[in-house]
């Protein structure tokens, strides 16, 4: 059987590294998706590097997700910030509005892909806010 599946579908998310975060948002994109694999595309503060504009780093999780869409089949990435990143030091709410606009900037490269946004505060778990 190939990779498509339905038992073996994958989805991807765009996310900080923070160790703290990583178990549950792979949990929370494989609920939410249905899902049985997530490609982990991580760089530290990575909504800091989509903000709009795209950095170097920002690049490479864009070439990340291509390399998923093409040798997974990925068509569902999740953006996502979290509450008190060390890598991204500004408050919650310019991280959402980074996370706003990282949703569009990836939703623009990859037209036929699903891209949410979610948000993670250890208090109130994951928020989609786009
Ligand atoms: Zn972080």
């Amino acid at each position: 059987m190939g990779w498509l599946t339905s038992e073996g579908r994958f989805a991807a998310v765009i996310t900080c590294m923070d160790g703290r975060i990583q178990t549950r948002t792979i949990d929370q994109v494989m609920t939410r998706f249905g899902v049985r694999y997530v490609d982990n595309i991580t760089a530290t503060g990575a909504v800091q590097h989509l903000d709009g504009s795209v950095t170097p780093t920002g690049e490479g999780l864009l070439q990340s997700l291509t390399v998923s869409e093409q040798a997974h089949g990925t068509h569902q990435v999740a953006v996502v910030a979290h509450a008190g990143c060390a890598g991204n030091p500004v408050p919650d709410e310019k991280q959402r509005e980074q996370l706003r606009n990282a949703r569009v900037v990836v939703a623009d490269r990859f037209p036929g892909m699903e891209v949410i946004a979610l948000f993670f505060d250890p208090r109130m778990g994951f928020e989609k806010i786009g």
